[in-house]
């Protein structure tokens, strides 16, 4: 039995160890049974050498499912659902393999999405009522066997259900990008000493036709865990650089100096970490005739996964006059680290501490402190969420250069946005407060 070795396996388990000290590969001879249906399973298998016979049934009753070869992944199923065997491993002749425990392939798939693991259950299901048919063939007798999970279950799952909207709304953000369905909206950044607006963050919205005004936290993630970020990265960016266009035009017509005025774009970590991101970002600030001096990128801890050539695009973009932004900061886990190998132009205080500033001694004591090593490093800061004139009034004293929030205005549309250009003073109302 797989679970409680006999002697022989027991001596060759010694063997193995002999010969393999780290007892991750197995001998087994011609003819040998590997494991048989019905034993619980607690490893999984990949053939080095030789060849293994999958059945299911015993004797004249047998049927042979599959023969599997060097390279061939076998014992698998039943690690994955905890459940026993459903078929019998046998080898063919002498058979070298590698063993692959139950940890191993645990460990796996609890760091896999959902989505995976759902699929996995399914398919493994299918699988199992398969093997379960193909015994009734060469045994009538046996009847077919009721599942011990009706397919059905997975199905009217909470889980199930939710990878199905996930899926959906995927779809939907597909076409949305393919058919133009994105806008961005425009939050004003402020100067918080002369209080002018300085410069604007570009943010997503979707309005889908069938389910309204789509948050951005509802779809970013989803975005960013499959390649779909890349052409809404790209679709970003290129809506980014000709609004900058217009926001100059607006400039130019009331006669205004912008030399200094900036457009901050989000990038998600998937899109920076593209080989040839620099290059397209190069080709649409070209495309769209805008200097790069104008341009921030707003980037998370997040693109630091892969350190060295994060830093090294860092590099290339501020090489270029692009200036980076270190966005969300103080929420990561290692934010003080990056600061130190990588230079970068400005740190953006998350919002989190922003919403606590006045009320939390601590928050106040991070956000003066995060203001302070800025500074000592020549880093100008950015208050994300400002919402309260007292929030406002406490980043002042503590020497924030930057603010943004639903307290100046919330992201609007351009036309909007243009709008408040011209007057600034629509941004007035917090003075008095
Ligand atoms: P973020 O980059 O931290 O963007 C700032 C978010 O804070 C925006 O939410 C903005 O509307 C919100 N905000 C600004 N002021 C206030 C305030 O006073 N109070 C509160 N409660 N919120 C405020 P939004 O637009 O919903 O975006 C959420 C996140 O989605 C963004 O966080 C960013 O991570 C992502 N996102 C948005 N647009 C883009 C984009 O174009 N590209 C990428 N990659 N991500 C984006
Ligand atoms: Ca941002
Ligand atoms: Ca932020």
């Amino acid at each position: 039995m797989e679970t409680n070795p006999t002697v022989n396996e027991h001596n060759a388990l010694i063997t193995d160890i002999a010969v393999f000290p780290d007892c991750n590969t197995r001998l087994f001879n011609a003819g040998e049974t590997i494991f048989s249906e019905g034993n619980s399973a607690d490893k999984a298998y990949i053939i080095e050498s030789g060849y293994v016979e999958i059945f299911v049934g015993t004797g004249h009753d047998s049927l042979q499912l599959n023969v599997l070869g060097p390279g061939d992944f076998f014992g698998e199923m039943g690690i994955i659902d905890a459940s026993t065997r459903s078929a019998s491993a046998k080898a063919i002749g002498p058979c070298r393999c590698i063993v692959v425990s139950a940890a191993q392939v645990a460990e796996r798939i609890e760091s896999s999405s959902p989505m995976v693991r759902l699929l996995l259950a399914v398919s493994l299901h299918r699988n199992r009522a398969y093997n379960a048919y193909l015994k009734t063939l060469t045994n009538p007798h046996i009847g077919l066997p009721r599942p011990a999970v009706p397919e059905t279950a997975y199905v009217r799952s909470q889980q199930y259900q939710q990878i199905l909207d996930d899926i959906k709304l995927e779809s939907d953000l597909q076409s949305a990008v393919r058919n133009d369905e994105l806008s961005l909206v425009y939050q004003p950044l402020l100067d918080l000493n002369t209080r002018k607006i300085v410069g604007f963050e570009s943010l997503l919205r979707w309005p889908c036709p069938q389910r309204g005004m789509v948050a951005p936290q509802q779809f970013v993630a989803l975005a960013e865990e499959t390649s779909l970020i890349l052409p809404m990265g790209d679709w970003i960016l290129e809506h980014s650089c000709a609004d900058l266009r217009h926001f100059q035009h607006q400039f130019d017509y009331l006669g205004l100096e912008h030399s200094d005025f900036f457009i901050s774009i989000n990038i998600s970590a998937r899109q920076f970490q593209q080989a040839n991101f620099f290059d397209r970002l190069l080709a649409c600030t070209h495309r769209h005739g805008v200097n790069a001096q104008q341009i921030k990128l707003e980037v998370t801890e997040r693109i630091f996964l892969n350190e060295i050539e994060a830093i090294d695009a860092i590099g290339k973009c501020r090489a270029a006059g692009f200036e980076v932004s270190l966005d969300d900061f103080g929420t990561g886990y290692s934010s003080l680290n990056y600061l130190e190998r990588c230079e970068i132009d400005c740190l953006k205080i998350d919002r989190s501490f922003i919403h606590k500033l006045c009320t939390s001694d601590r928050a106040k004591i991070l956000v003066g402190s995060i203001i302070d090593i800025a500074h000592q490093l020549g880093l100008p800061t950015v208050a994300e969420g400002i919402e309260t004139p007292a929030q406002m009034a406490t980043l002042q004293t503590m020497g924030c250069d930057i603010g943004q929030g639903f307290l100046f205005s919330h992201p609007l549309p351009l036309a909007e946005a243009l709008a408040l250009v011209s007057q600034p003073l629509a941004l007035g109302g917090f003075d008095q407060a």
